[in-house]
């Protein structure tokens, strides 16, 4: 039986996580079959509230492997690798409305409960992270299935949670999430920095840990929820010791999650025309230097079919000096959300397959007549020989010296989408 919520949470109160957590607290007389699922779905949609995450997990008699997954207000959480029986809808159904009632911030969210006991096709999924899409829609994927629905005011979660539970993961990763105490809910947070540095190190296999350039770490939230913090990686077996090894502040429960974090599933490589509020991987020939505008975001524009501005944002920090180094000529791939307004690709990471050879002015023209060096006359009005008066347009040009080398190129960690895949994880021999 798959349980599944999304839009319970606001920017300033609790995360749709922790319901999660709830969920399996209180059905503890029935098992967990795989893992819960924090699934991201499309980051392009204009009404999430942070990262458009949506979890579900799955519930029923396990057996099968049997794996330690978490800890929820001192009981162990194991999951189950095989489904033995199922329960009964109406029970689960009935428990789980309760607990969005209870932990829903209803005046700013639009929360959506499903609760299905069939697959659900993997289409839905696949529309709900490139996309986007309507509540209909998403319910129409539950038509002719045993399931329930449970939603507040416009109940848009519906659409979350039904993708959720129709991911059916291609490539994955883990999150382990751990929560504080609830005293502690809106004060600063206490993680050992020192510690978080050292995770690419120790366990090779997380990602997006620590952002050296801002020297802090990437995995402890800002906001007033109830995350102390979360470890991403590709063994959730290293993620049980990450976990072990990081000082913090009592942690009040955990619990690894399966996630699609960290897979570029919202990529759309293959596309016949570039629709806002989507996100692509759009090849193009740089037409123009770019240029630094108001803010400190930097724009570049390319020819990919049509003329597209793409944008990397202040936040990006160093990685602005690898577009600003990017000249007319140079094939380049941008991977980025498509905004509406204005029509601009949002850098996420770049590749640059080819450089062109771009030449830049080296010296004035040398007289043809006196052989002396001329000096402009004034902005585009040429040169004169100061000695003999002749003129010339024919100054000295040279190929400029790159400063970037053909590869990949990415955001700090900081600012790295959730969905987006880091370098760390691609296996460019492939
Ligand atoms: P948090 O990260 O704190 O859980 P959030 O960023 O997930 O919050 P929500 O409050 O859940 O934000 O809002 C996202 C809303 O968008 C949900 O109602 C969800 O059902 C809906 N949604 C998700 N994907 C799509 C999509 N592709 N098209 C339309 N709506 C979507």
């Amino acid at each position: 039986m798959y349980v599944a919520v999304d839009d319970t949470d606001s920017s300033t109160w609790m995360c749709t996580t922790f319901l999660a957590t709830e969920l399996i607290r209180t059905l503890d007389d029935l098992d967990l079959i795989g893992f819960p699922r924090l699934v991201r779905l499309n980051p392009a949609v204009p009404w999430k509230t942070r990262g458009n995450g949506a979890l579900c997990i799955r519930v029923g008699k396990g057996c099968g492997d049997r794996q330690y997954i978490g800890s929820i207000a001192g009981r162990k959480i194991f999951c189950y690798s095989d489904l033995e029986s199922e329960p009964d809808i109406d029970d689960v159904f009935s428990r789980c409305i309760d607990l969005v009632k209870e932990w829903s911030q209803t005046d700013h969210a639009d929360p959506g409960l499903v609760v299905c006991r069939d697959d659900v096709d993997a289409s839905l999924y696949d529309k709900a992270v490139h996309r986007i899409i309507s509540k209909e829609e998403a319910l129409s994927y539950l038509e002719g299935k045993d399931h329930r629905v449970f939603q507040i005011n416009k109940g848009r979660g519906v659409i979350g949670a039904s993708a959720s539970i129709s991911w059916k993961p291609g490539d994955y990763t883990y999150e382990v999430l751990a929560y504080r105490e609830r005293s502690k809910w809106g004060t600063p947070r206490h993680v050992n920095a020192e510690d978080v540095r050292q995770l690419d190190e120790l366990f090779p296999s997380t990602f997006n840990n620590y952002d050296e350039g801002l020297s802090k770490p990437a995995i402890v939230p800002n906001t007033s929820c109830p995350i102390l913090y979360g470890v991403r990686g590709d063994s959730f077996e290293d993620l049980l010791k990450a976990r072990e090894f990081i000082r913090s502040e009592e942690v009040e429960r955990w619990l690894i999650y399966l996630s699609n974090q960290g897979t570029d599933d919202h990529i759309i490589e293959d596309y016949h025309s570039l629709e806002p509020n989507s996100s692509y991987a759009v090849e193009g020939t740089v037409a123009s230097i770019p240029v630094t505008v108001a803010g400190g975001h930097v724009i570049l524009t390319i020819d990919a079919g049509e003329k597209l501005e793409c944008a990397a944002y202040e936040p990006s920090k160093g990685f602005r000096n690898v577009i600003r180094a990017l000249r007319p000529g140079d094939l380049v791939k941008v991977f980025g959300e498509l905004r509406e307004e204005p029509r601009t690709l949002n850098i996420e990471k770049l590749q640059v397959v080819s450089l062109s050879s771009f030449k830049i002015k080296v010296a004035n023209p040398k007289c043809s007549v006196c052989g002396r060096i001329m000096k402009s006359v004034g902005a585009g009005q040429g040169y004169r020989c100061r000695d003999c008066g002749t003129k010339s347009n024919d100054v000295l040009m040279a190929e400029e010296p790159r400063t970037i080398s053909i590869g990949w190129y990415e955001p700090p960690v900081c600012s790295r989408r959730h969905l987006s895949k880091p370098l760390k994880r691609c296996n460019f021999e492939d």
